[in-house]
């Protein structure tokens, strides 16, 4: 019972200027330190809200009477989404000189084969549901343990069109916070310049875990 009941932001698993020129430090440095810590602090505030409520019936009479058990809900299935996605995006890029980039290998490359005929045809395919999310939001590759079939998910804000007990593989953002510094109005500069920092490695460490 003495686990840590709220959450932290994680630190990047490499330097700030480490992903450049595709993510640029002061990009990075802006997401990771302002973005992401906000759906950290977001999510924390609603828990402390939650359990301050709970100590009180009053106090929970009075949310339900005015309807904040559905506003909740949705916050914190925003900030909490937002929070996740994030610390899976930070993991599953590598700088080109620690493995970013290059060809998927090992399990992921026979199961992207297998799945979508070739590396080419799912890269089309990843690429056009990032370029073309709606808003903000982010695209994904998933699997279910069940149907062991990778399937690309169109995430709109942090948390739309996600499908229960799918796992994601692979993440990229798409909010314009994520790119706006290093490439403007042009997301589909940033989603070719993604390709090169992807790290498979520990896309296949995700992989082995769905099981
Ligand atoms: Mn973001």
């Amino acid at each position: 019972m003495d686990k840590v009941r709220t959450f932290t932001l994680p630190k990047l698993p490499y330097d700030y200027n480490a992903l450049a020129p595709y993510i640029s430090e002061e990009q990075l440095k802006l997401h990771h330190d302002k973005h992401h810590q906000k759906y950290v602090n977001d999510a924390n505030t609603l828990f402390a809200s939650i359990d301050e409520t709970m100590k009180s019936e009053a106090q929970i009479d009075y949310w339900v009477k005015f309807g904040y058990v559905k506003a909740l809900s949705k916050e914190l299935s925003f900030n909490v989404g937002g929070h996740m996605l994030h610390t899976i995006f930070w993991e599953n890029m590598a700088p080109t000189n620690k493995g970013g980039g290059g060809q998927p290998n090992g399990a992921i490359a026979d199961v992207i084969n297998k799945e979508f005929g070739s590396f080419n045809n799912f890269k089309k395919m990843f690429s056009a549901a990032a370029t073309s999310t709606e808003g903000s939001g982010w695209a994904a590759l998933a699997m279910h343990p069940c149907i062991e079939r990778p399937v690309i998910v169109q995430i709109e804000k942090h948390n739309i069109n996600l499908m229960p007990n799918f796992q994601i593989l692979l993440a990229i953002d798409v909010w314009e916070h994520a790119y706006y510094v290093d490439y403007k109005n042009e997301r589909p500069k940033f989603v070719e310049a993604f390709w090169s920092i992807v790290n498979w490695d520990k896309v296949n460490q995700n992989l082995a875990l769905v099981k």
